[in-house]
């Protein structure tokens, strides 16, 4: 017996909404401030509100090019895939989302290695691709920022890794917690050779990535207001039940809290960078005729920090 009846008709649909005359992606509603902006602008302005300061989250690809000069750089390690060691499923097959990650950033996995010149100084720099999988690191991701390494001590120049990630990647398993290690200690051996690191965090920052190469730079830098920490904040008021103070795990706390080292609006990142390298020993090369650099170039740069006057840490 059916309690209910509907007797009169349903609500009649709202008229079709005219569409909008505005091409889609001209502008941009900004996180922080909510204002609108120009597209154009904000690309001009590294993707910062240039009202509020609100950094939007960026690419592998647009990070590279903002750092290096002209633009310009060679990447390495670029065909490096994963094989899905473990044949992983879980709401869908590895495999697919390897797919579709492919598909959607062109990229091959959730990081790009460049060589090439940061204010004329040779510099490696690895930078995440959050749009890759939440950026999580796996066998490919771990063995590019080994290679990378590795690359910079032949080469005898600076690493500089710009870390965006979710952490490990849960469908590789044990292999993708290895990547830990073995970064961890390529970064041993650069530090032996006396190489100076410097550690980029944006937002976000978590997970396997933090417990690891994130967090031992020589430098630590952090964009602001970026979120960095190992467990969620859910996670953690759920396990210690406890409320958490104001920014808690952003950029400006792990300043006060000594976690990191600076905290640095984008558009003064590339400066802070080649002004810490510098401080570090590592030197301006002439540019050559050839530009732009590449490896065997690299290769041929002069000593940086084993020249005799560089500065030595004791
Ligand atoms: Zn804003």
């Amino acid at each position: 017996m059916v309690w209910f009846k509907k007797t009169s008709k349903p609500i009649a649909a709202a008229a079709k909404i005219k569409a909008s005359r505005v091409p889609e992606g001209l502008w941009a509603k900004c996180l922080g401030c909510s204002q609108l902006i120009y597209h154009k602008d904000l690309a001009a302005n590294l993707n910062v509100c240039p009202k509020c300061a609100y950094h939007f989250r960026i690419g592998a690809a647009d990070r590279l090019r903002m750092l290096f000069d002209d633009e310009a750089w060679v990447e390495r390690d670029k065909d490096l895939a994963s094989t899905d060691p473990l044949r992983f499923t879980d709401t869908k097959p590895y495999k697919d989302r390897l797919i579709a990650s492919k598909a959607a950033t062109g990229l091959k996995d959730a990081l790009i290695v460049g060589a090439g010149r940061v204010d004329g100084i040779p510099t490696i720099i690895a930078a995440m691709e959050y749009a890759f999988i939440g950026g999580s690191m796996g066998v490919v991701v771990g063995e590019k920022i080994a290679r990378a390494i590795e690359r910079a001590i032949d080469v005898r120049c600076p690493v500089v890794i710009v870390c965006c990630s979710g952490g490990a990647r849960m469908m590789e398993g044990a292999l993708s917690l290895m990547q830990m290690a073995k970064v961890c200690g390529a970064l041993a051996r650069l530090d032996r050779e006396r190489l100076p690191y410097i550690a980029v965090l944006t937002d976000p920052t978590t997970g396997g990535v933090t417990a690891s190469f994130a967090m031992l730079g020589d430098l630590n830098i952090a964009e602001p207001k970026a979120l960095i920490g190992f467990a969620g904040p859910r996670v953690i008021e759920q396990t210690i039940r406890q409320k958490l103070p104001d920014g808690f795990q952003r950029s400006e706390f792990l300043l006060e809290k000594g976690m990191i080292d600076m905290v640095i609006d984008r558009r003064e990142l590339k400066a802070t960078i080649a002004g810490a390298l510098r401080f570090m020993g590592a030197r301006h090369k002439p540019q050559s005729p050839s530009a732009p650099t590449d490896g065997a170039e690299l290769g041929t740069a002069p000593a940086t920090l084993r020249d005799q006057d560089a500065p030595r840490v004791p």
